[in-house]
């Protein structure tokens, strides 16, 4: 059996250059934190889309308010234009998001994925500053187009691209360096561009960089870094298209920080059920596009605007959040008790809300673990420069027991592995 399904995946995976993810199934059909390949094999989804299914697998609702939108000729594709079902997610968006938390921003829709969300907001920053080097950070992960690359703390990444990239300056994250004053260094940087790159137009950062490895910010280095862009009259952009939409228990993951980026970029989960949208939030005084300055033809995804309008309606309340945070605490907690138990992992835990990460202290262990995992019935990927920390963004809706489920297979897959 295994062997046939071996072969319906290779025969499947040849017919196209497809780059396709190492797990050797072919899947067929999901349902909230569960997916079930060709074969009937079930497994527990803690990978998510890589964060783009925070409310899991066809929600039933957003489902069934798609079929009834297409069965009554609601429009699917609008470049631009002004549509019903637009409208009605801006104003949710705008009710919901924005207004509750005391934000003022221009929405705009500057293309389907995070990396179009990544290159309107460093090509805004150019224009409205007049400057053109933009600081990222160290293991920072924010698309792979050629601006976004450019702010790309990875050089095998970097690589792709063969040849130098724009001009951009890496940074030292929070704690790259432990017992220096990172802030400092940047501190210092600013005061002193004269001796080196001009003074940027941006500094562009995730709150918690998921490709670079579950590393999170402290809330007191994020008010610090918000202060040097005031001071200094730099754009900060913050990258939220893997931490935002509630991955780490609030709706953007800056809110514990109490900062007000300049720019903010949303996509992944911001579809609700895994449809391609994305936003790019500005400050007002900073919208200075004029019309035409900025397009793109899959700027109106209707269905995902439906989808995405009716996945606001989890932060009515405060109790979506509150759930988040608890179940984060629970993963934590037991990720914190597994490094404990096998000391063999050498290992370290990191992140915030249902964005953690195991740091493995010997990088094969964690895709030997996410090997094991697989095959025991558990999604879950690798991140990190080295591929050495077993990442876990499972739905944000998944229930107690899924959680303790995936976790279960996690451990007596750590077990097999340690031998
Ligand atoms: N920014 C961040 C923080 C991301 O995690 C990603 C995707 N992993 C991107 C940008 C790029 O998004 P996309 O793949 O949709 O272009």
């Amino acid at each position: 059996n295994d062997h046939e399904k071996m072969k319906t995946f290779e025969e499947l995976e040849s017919a196209v250059r497809s780059y396709s993810r190492g797990w050797p199934a072919v899947f067929e059909r999901a349902k909230g934190y569960k997916i079930w390949d060709t074969e009937g094999n079930e497994y527990i989804d803690f990978f998510a889309g890589a964060g783009a299914l925070n409310y899991g697998h066809n929600d039933e609702t957003m489902q069934e308010k798609m079929i009834e939108y297409i069965r009554h000729d609601g429009i699917i594709h609008s470049l631009d234009m002004g549509t019903t079902t637009r409208g009605a997610f801006l104003e949710s968006f705008r009710d919901v998001i924005l207004t509750p938390r005391n934000l003022d921003y221009k929405v705009m829709f500057p293309g389907p994925t995070g990396t179009n969300s990544v290159e309107s907001a460093l090509k805004i920053a150019r224009k409205v500053t007049g400057r053109d080097t933009v600081i990222s950070f160290t293991n920072a992960f924010h698309g792979m187009t050629i601006g976004s690359l450019s702010v790309t703390g990875n050089s095998f990444k970097r690589h792709g691209a063969g040849v130098p990239l724009h001009h951009s300056v890496s940074m030292p994250f929070d704690d790259y360096m432990e017992g220096h004053d990172t802030i400092a260094y940047l501190e210092r940087f600013l005061e002193d561009s004269g001796s080196g790159v001009a003074l940027p137009a941006a500094i562009i950062l995730e709150t918690v960089q998921g490709e670079g490895g579950i590393n999170a910010a402290g809330m007191d280095w994020l008010k610090k870094v918000a202060n040097l862009c005031k001071r200094w009259d730099i754009l900060l952009i913050v990258d939220d298209v893997q931490a935002g939409c509630g991955r780490t228990g609030t709706f953007f993951s800056f809110e514990p920080a109490e900062i007000e980026p300049d720019i903010v970029c949303l996509s992944k989960s911001i579809g609700g059920i895994g449809l391609p949208m994305a936003i790019t939030l500005i400050k007002p005084e900073y919208d200075q596009w004029g019309p035409g300055e900025h397009n793109g033809t899959f700027r109106g995804n209707n269905l995902a605007f439906l989808a995405a309008q009716e996945a606001l309606t989890h932060w009515e309340t405060d109790e979506f959040s509150e759930e988040i945070q608890e179940k984060g605490k629970f993963l934590r907690d037991t990720i914190n008790r597994l490094i404990k138990t096998y000391p063999g992992l050498d290992a370290q835990a990191r992140g915030r809300g249902l964005m953690q990460g195991i740091a493995m202290g010997k990088p094969e262990l964690a895709d030997e673990i996410c090997a094991e995992a697989f095959q025991r019935g558990l999604i879950v990927e690798t991140s990190g420069p080295k591929d050495e920390v077993v990442k876990f963004l499972p739905p944000l809706n998944i229930d107690k027991e899924g959680l303790e489920k995936g976790l279960n297979i996690l451990e007596d897959s750590i077990k097999t592995v340690l031998g």
